[in-house]
């Protein structure tokens, strides 16, 4: 099984011997509950890096909702269990004072790309996603980091934040990995009720036939309606959002005329899931 180490001074000891070593150190940040998403980013992170650490830590300054924060799943031994064929090197699973330490008083916030989409609609999510990540950063001495296109947003906020900062941590995004019949792969489907998981592939299904329409033309003023209205149809409880935004910055499109991205967040048997795809 692979080394879990739970204190960043044994943490830092690791690391600081690999970089006299001139290793070239990855990581891979999850809050745990991992699926074979997750496991994508620590295989392209062992094909990328000479070391390879896999943290697991679930957020607290994340969560907005603190029913969400208490059912998200914890499954740490099946953690280590499913990493063990990768070759990782560390899985890094924090205390929570090892990165909160009493009196901490810091938080990162970044403008504008963290007010649209889900920052929208989960207050306070993003500044607690970009202050643990470049602690994450600093305390792994990563050179490399490997997230999911899964979070799109969440990766464009991650990139500005390590550009805005000057942290030199190469920022790497990979595909969403998908479940056979289209459902992204996420901790939180494990928590859907078994009739909304049945129905909770239409997201994708949805999606796609936008993203089809939109590559013909199609604009998102008439297309968006008919879209949510097939989501509540299908049995979706409630939908967040549909929108086109740029794939590079995010901007808010209506029709497709540069790369751009369909991203969603939709209400289903009390799970609120994301989804987005590539457009043209
Ligand atoms: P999380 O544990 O949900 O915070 O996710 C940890 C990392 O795994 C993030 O970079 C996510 O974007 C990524 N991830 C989550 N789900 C998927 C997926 N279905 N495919 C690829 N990456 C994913």
């Amino acid at each position: 099984m692979t080394e879990i180490i739970r204190d960043k001074a044994a943490l830092r000891a690791r690391v600081t011997a690999w970089k006299r070593a001139g290793e070239v150190i990855g990581v891979v940040p999850t809050m745990g509950a991992l699926h074979e998403g997750h496991l994508s980013l620590a295989q392209a992170a062992r094909a990328g890096a000479d070391r390879v650490i896999v943290t697991i830590f679930v957020n607290p300054r994340q969560f907005n909702n603190p029913s969400d924060l208490e059912n998200y799943p914890r499954t740490e031994h099946q953690d280590a269990e499913k990493l063990a064929p990768f070759g990782v090197d560390v899985i890094y699973v924090p205390g929570p004072s090892e990165i909160y330490p009493d009196g901490f008083a810091t938080s990162v916030h970044v403008d504008g790309l963290t007010e649209i989409l889900c920052g929208a609609f989960r207050p306070g999510h993003f500044d607690g996603v970009t202050t643990v990540v470049p602690k994450l950063f600093l305390q792994t001495g990563a050179d490399k980091a490997w997230f999911g296109e899964k979070d799109y947003q969440q990766l464009q906020v991650v990139r500005r934040m390590a550009a805005d900062l000057d942290i030199p941590v190469e920022v790497i995004g990979c595909p969403t990995v998908r479940e056979p019949d289209g459902l992204a792969l996420s901790s939180r489907n494990l928590l859907l009720p078994a009739y909304a998981r049945g129905k909770a592939p239409a997201l994708g299904h949805v999606m796609q036939g936008m993203a089809e329409a939109l590559a013909q033309g199609g604009t998102m003023a008439e297309l968006g309606g008919p879209a949510e209205a097939a989501l509540l149809e299908a049995g979706f409880d409630k939908v967040e959002y549909i929108e086109l935004r740029a794939a590079d910055g995010l901007a808010l499109l209506d029709r497709l005329d540069r790369p751009a991205r369909l991203l969603a967040a939709a209400w289903i048997g009390g799970v609120r899931l994301i989804d987005n795809i590539a457009v043209g």
